[in-house]
Order: C-alpha cells, then structure tokens, then sequence
C-alpha cells in the first residue's frame, strides 16, 4: 500500500492542490492520497484561517467523486501545534508492515524542511514527494539539507529518486503548474470577484453560503 499524505492549511483547497495530488497518484502509483487540513499550522498566523471545520467541509466536497482522494481530521484530535511527524507516525501505527508514506510538500514547503519540528526524524519515517515548479528543477539536496544530512542521499537515476540507506526517498516531482493560491482565491472572494475554474463549484457554493473570506 503506497499511501500519500498531503497537508496543508487547506484555507482554501483549490484546484492547484486537485490536480497536482491526481498527477503525483498517477505518477508514483500511490494507492490513496490522503488530504490532511492542519489544525494549528505551526509555520502560519492564524489570522484569516477559517475554523478547521470548515476547512474540513471544502475538503470533503472538493474530494468527493475521487477514489483516490481522502481526508482526515487526525490533526484536529490532537492537541498543540500539528507537527507532520505526530500525523506520519498516526498513519504508519494505523497501517501494516507493508504500508509506504510519502509525504507530499510543495516546493517552497520542503525549502524550509530544516524548520519543521524532529525534521530529521520524519525524513527517516517517510518518503517525501515535492512538487516542483518549472524552472525549480534539479535544485539538489545540498541546497536545501546541512551537508552531513544531504550526503546521506544517493541519487538513483533509474527511479529519479534520492534514496538514504535507513530512511525515506526524497522524490522531485514536476506537475503541471496551475499558479493558483489559496491566498489569491481569498482576496478575489474578498473582491467579490469571481472563483470559477480556481476551485470546484461546490467548494465556491460552500464558501458563499457560508459567507466566508468576506
Ligand atoms: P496560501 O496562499 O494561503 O499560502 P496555498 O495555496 O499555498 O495557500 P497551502 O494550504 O498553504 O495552500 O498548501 C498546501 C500544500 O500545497 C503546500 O505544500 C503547497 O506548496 C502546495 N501548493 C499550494 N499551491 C499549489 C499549486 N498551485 N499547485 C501545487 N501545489 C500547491
Ligand atoms: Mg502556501
């Protein structure tokens, strides 16, 4: 069972995060993505992040029709800041020996991976998939690890993977690129402008009726 699992503040999901979890399920055969809204994201001020439930509703239609995708409230059920390595270690004790974790992070996430809390334990506990943009590319681990970590790393051209003997793969990923944020979807719900083709219609008609981001 290859399992993937992609947080983020989720606040809101929009098709940029839709269309790179289908591309990445496709591209690494990940039986199931997991969508996984943080509770308290430790990296954002929770000013204009909306309740977790709601965050949670968007998901839950957003997904819905999609075999592939699902979402959890782990995070909401634990108390303090949502640390990824707490949800990794949630889903690993769920699963049985055979079940693979790939955590899925864009870009400019993994950049700040030295930031995330235990970050050297939770590459050892998971693979990482990070999405990248054009132009992104090939950018090296040596970049983004201290030197003692990202030697660790052996690139396997074969599979296009940088692998550590004891740990997770480090998988780089490009999808198609939709420039849309959460940020821009909130402004423009804001603007009152219009969401079509950023978001599913249900998520624009949730987000209405809810009266959120006004
Ligand atoms: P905000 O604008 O509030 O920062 P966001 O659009 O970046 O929101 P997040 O919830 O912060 O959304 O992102 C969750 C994850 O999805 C992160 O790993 C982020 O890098 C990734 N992501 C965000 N936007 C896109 C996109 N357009 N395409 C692919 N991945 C994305
Ligand atoms: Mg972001």
């Amino acid at each position: 069972m290859n399992l993937g699992l992609f947080g983020g503040t989720f606040n809101p999901v929009h098709l940029g995060h839709l269309r790179a979890a289908q591309e990445l399920a496709e591209l690494l055969k990940l039986d199931r993505i997991v969508f996984i809204p943080a509770a308290t994201p430790p990296h954002k001020t929770p000013s204009g992040i909306v309740s977790f439930e709601h965050r949670l509703q968007m998901l839950q239609l957003a997904v819905a029709g999609n075999d592939v995708f699902s979402l959890s409230d782990v995070e909401n059920r634990r108390p303090g800041k949502s640390y990824s390595i707490d949800t990794v270690r949630h889903f690993r004790n769920a699963g049985d020996s055979g079940l693979e974790c790939f955590f899925i992070t864009g870009q400019d996430a993994f950049d700040a991976i030295t930031t995330w809390h235990d970050w050297k334990n939770l590459l050892r506990l998971c693979h990482f998939v990070v999405m990248t943009r054009p132009g992104y590319e090939n950018r090296g681990l040596h970049q983004i690890l201290p030197p003692d970590v990202a030697g660790r790393y052996v690139y396997d051209a074969a599979g296009d993977v940088f692998q550590e003997p004891h740990g997770g793969s480090i998988f780089f990923r490009q999808t198609t690129f939709l420039d849309i944020s959460s940020s821009e979807v909130r402004k423009r719900m804001q603007q009152g402008r219009s969401l079509r083709y950023l978001t599913p219609d249900s998520v624009i008609r949730y987000m209405e009726a809810n009266r959120l981001y006004r």
